[in-house]
């Protein structure tokens, strides 16, 4: 497409949010048609020939495509700034569907040891067992990461910022380790989207989502989304329509509907948690704060030039030990307890014991997840109340 018959050719974020991906039917539909249907049906038994061999596009079965999918796939690409989208039935299922379709045994993967739980387990158990290897490094480490990669390496792995400590890596720098040696840079986007970072852009090979988080932004589906070139996603679609792992057209609707407000509500997040970790910053009874939002922060001035903001989710040591830190969380009243994020309603959990407690203890203390330590991913209710909420945890202390 080009300028002329593309009126999105060149849009800012905010326009493509809203409207990028909109085919109307002939019913003129104002919001995006929901098509809930499994199969299609052809008006010939020549067409279903053509379609089934792909001599004709067009959908056959909506494991393989359907129009509202397509829509958000096309949306999300158009924001990513990425060739192509694939949607997936969940965070993981893209994970998982990016390495059953680039990978195979005896290849290598280098992965930050600061990523989401569950992605290590898929590395370490099941990957594995597929005779995939995966060296696990810190993130910030870039000697460590350049020394990790060995001749069958394929894909580096990273999230940025990191969960729960805002560590931020250098999307730049990790591109050209991956370069030099022939390998793709997937990036799992989650915690910024989008709106406020944008991999591709810094050179990253592919991303990945979790739908789930704030995409969808109100806690209602899960999903996830991978993007990149068409070579690479043409091989991910391809996975995906063999075994399975697609996007239900309900949650693609959905997540179309989150699409919109996407950067309102980002910029809204990242406000909120920016005055909320300042102001823990200043409270005596916290002993540290995590938020690289923070000037203090060792990835606050990467963070400035990578991110448009710093998004929403903060963590912060309480002085004391673990018991400190429970009372503090069952002392609150209006965040909700649960490892969730990405939501309008803040949420507050400790990790320790429950999104790491996975990891031995060792680990643990090597990745810098101490008893003492509270995350919180603020959410859209008003700063004033959350920090009424916060006080209540202070004093319970
Ligand atoms: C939640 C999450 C995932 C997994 O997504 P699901 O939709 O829960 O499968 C992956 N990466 C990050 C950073 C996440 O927060």
């Amino acid at each position: 497409m080009n300028e002329h018959d593309d009126p999105y050719f060149d849009a800012e974020l905010d326009t493509l949010a809203v409207r990028a991906g909109q085919v109307r039917t002939h019913e003129g539909e104002h919001s995006e048609a929901l098509f809930l249907t499994s199969s299609y049906v052809f008006t010939t038994a020549a067409e279903a020939a053509e379609r089934f061999s792909g001599e004709q596009p067009g959908n056959v079965y909506s494991r393989y495509t359907n129009p509202t999918v397509r829509t958000f796939q096309d949306r999300i690409a158009a924001l990513e700034g990425a060739e192509a989208a694939v949607a997936t039935s969940s965070g993981m299922a893209a994970i998982l569907s990016t390495c059953m379709a680039l990978l195979k045994s005896g290849d290598h993967v280098v992965c930050s040891r600061s990523v989401f739980g569950t992605t290590t387990v898929l590395f370490t158990k099941y990957m594995q067992k597929f005779g995939v290897e995966t060296t696990f490094v810190n993130p910030t480490n870039y000697d460590e990461w350049q020394a990790a990669v060995k001749d069958n390496t394929k894909l580096l792995f990273l999230e940025t910022p990191s969960n729960p400590l805002s560590e931020v890596v250098d999307i730049r720098k990790l591109a050209n380790i991956a370069h030099n040696r022939d390998c793709l840079l997937v990036v799992d986007n989650c915690f910024c989207t989008p709106a406020l970072q944008q991999p591709l852009s810094l050179g990253a090979d592919i991303v990945v989502h979790s739908a789930t988080k704030f995409l969808d932004g109100q806690g209602r589906c899960m999903g996830g989304v991978v993007c990149g070139r068409h070579a690479e996603m043409d091989e991910v679609l391809g996975f995906i329509r063999s075994t399975g792992p697609s996007m239900s057209p309900f949650n693609a609707w959905v997540f179309l509907k989150g699409l919109e407000t996407l950067r309102l509500r980002m910029d809204a997040h990242s406000a909120s948690a920016l005055e909320i970790a300042t102001w823990l910053d200043q409270q005596p009874e916290i002993e540290c704060v995590y938020y690289a939002g923070l000037p203090s922060h060792s990835g606050h001035d990467l963070a400035k030039a990578q991110q448009r903001a710093f998004g929403g989710v903060l963590s912060f040591n309480v002085k004391g030990d673990q018991a400190a830190a429970w009372r503090f969380l069952d002392a609150t009243k209006i965040m909700s307890l649960t490892a969730n994020l990405g939501d309008t309603k803040t949420t507050i959990v400790h990790p320790a014991s429950t999104t790491h407690s996975r990891l031995s203890a060792d680990d643990r203390a090597k990745a810098g997840i101490a008893d003492t330590l509270i995350r919180v991913a603020v959410g859209l209710e008003a700063v004033a109340d959350l920090k009424v909420d916060l006080q209540r945890g202070i004093a319970a202390l």
